[in-house]
Parts: C-alpha cells; structure tokens; sequence
C-alpha cells in the first residue's frame, strides 16, 4: 500500500509493557497485557489499519506468543528498552547492554527487523543525545524518544516539533504536541489523551494535520485497563494525586479512538512505513 503525506497520517503505537514487572511483589495482581493487546488489535483491524509497538523486553517472557501474535497480523515490534530504565539514568555502556538484550528477547521471540526505537519515558534529551550513536551502531533507522518541550520530567525544547535526522541513518520523530504557546505538553497518548478535554484534542490533530504533519502517539496495556487493580504505579514519585491520573478516565479512551477516525479519517501507519515516506522526501 501506497501512502501519501499529504493525507492525515495518525502513528497509532502501543508502548507494549507490564507495569505489574515495575512494582513491588506486582506479579500478585491480574495479568492483562495479553487481552488488552488483543483488544488494540481488534482496534486496528477494525480500521485496516497497521500500528508500531515499542516492547520492552521482558514481554516476552511472561507472554510467550504475543510478539507472534502482533507480527502475524503485520504490524511492526519495535524496542522499548530492556528494563525500562530512562535514558538519563544509564551510562553509554548500560544503555547499549539494555538495548543488546532487549533486541535478543525481542528477536528469539518472533520479532522480525527491529529498527525503531522509543526510549522509556521520552527520556532522551539534550544530555543524552550519545544515545543516537548507540542506536545507529545497533542498525536502528529510527528512533521517537523526544518530548520536544520543557517539561517536569524530560524533555528537550530546542529539538524542535519536526522529524529530524540525526545522522546519515537515524531519524528522530519527537511526540506530537499539542497547539498552544503554553502548556506544551503531549495530547495523543497516555494520561494526556485521557485527561484533556477532547475538544483541546480535536484541535490539536486539526492544527497539526492543517501544518501536513503526521501526528505520533503512545498508548499503553494499562490506558484501556478498565478492571486493573488499584495500585502505586513506578516512576510517579509516589504522588497519589498522579496516581489517580493513571487510572483516569480508561474506559473513555476507544470512544475517543473512534471519534478521531471519524472525524479525520486519518491514515494509522506504522512507524517504519512513515521514515520510508521521509526518506523518499515526501
Ligand atoms: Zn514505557
């Protein structure tokens, strides 16, 4: 299939992780990731659609057939780390480590040609801008792992809101934003596709596709998890208010889904398809 850039081009991904392996003793609470993977899947076939999941390395081993599962249905597995540490809080050294044994699990479980990559938590930024290398050295032909604003967390304002290419191999495709001179914070992913008003959502994907950018996004297992548990999700800083935030709104996420398809009928890709229309300069 042919895409064009000048049609509305949505990069539907699905960081594919178990926040149960990042708690405390988490294993004790309900496995979903498999169900809830499948329900995305039911989604994008729905639409004819073909997404990027970003997989963290230990999937795998507790979901044995799922890397098989979502390459069966020809959507591309991309990395997402090993262990799901940020960028930030490793040297050059762990960091290629991580990803060496997040690409070997990924590989001896089905995936095919891994070339994508997305940090955890968009944590590369400024400071670890090395990574790029690591990345290219380890055959990668593109990466999304910047927050192309300032930001509690991470972040990296300068960067810029466009694909850029960090090298003769490398692509970075930073998240989409969302419209506004002030709070410059992600709108189609996460908490923040939960969370926002969906008008605010609408006129983000009106302002970019009227700009003729493709609009990228992170959807986790956990954002459509109606029946999890209630538990102190990692990387919150045990802050209940943010806690509370993370089980916000879930069952409001497919209907939101639907709406965007509807109302701008854009094309869902994947991440590997959307650099072979960059590189062919469309
Ligand atoms: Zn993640």
């Amino acid at each position: 299939m042919k895409f064009d850039k000048k049609e509305n081009i949505f990069l539907f991904s699905v960081d594919l992780e178990d926040v149960r392996l990042r708690v405390n003793d988490g294993l004790r609470y309900k496995p979903s990731v498999e169900k809830l993977t499948e329900e995305y899947l039911d989604f994008l076939n729905l639409y004819k659609a073909k997404a990027t999941f970003f997989t963290v390395g230990d999937i795998p081993k507790h979901y044995p057939d799922l890397i098989k599962t979502i390459t069966a249905e020809g959507h591309e597995i991309a990395c997402h780390s090993n262990k799901h540490i940020p960028v930030t809080r490793q040297s050059e050294e762990e960091f290629r480590d991580d990803l060496q044994r997040n690409m070997d699990n990924l590989y001896n479980a089905g995936a095919k040609e891994l070339i994508g990559y997305r940090a955890p938590t968009y944590s590369i930024t400024k400071d670890t801008e090395w990574a790029f290398g690591v990345l290219t050295d380890l055959g990668f032909k593109y990466s999304s792992s910047v927050l192309p604003a300032k930001n509690p967390l991470y972040g990296w304002k300068e960067f810029g809101e466009d694909p850029r290419k960090m090298n003769t191999d490398l692509w970075e495709i930073p998240v989409s934003l969302r419209e506004g001179r002030f709070f410059k914070v992600p709108f189609s992913g996460g908490v923040y596709f939960r969370f926002l008003p969906f008008y605010f959502i609408k006129k983000s994907f009106n302002f970019h596709y009227n700009k003729n950018r493709a609009i990228t996004s992170y959807f986790h297992p956990y954002d459509i998890d109606t029946e999890q548990e209630k538990f102190m999700h990692p990387e919150i800083n045990d802050n209940w208010i943010y806690n509370k935030l993370m089980y916000f709104n879930r069952k409001g996420v497919y209907p939101r889904l639907h709406k965007i398809m509807d109302i701008f009928n854009p094309s869902i890709i994947t991440y590997k398809s959307y650099i072979e229309l960059l590189n062919e300069g469309k």
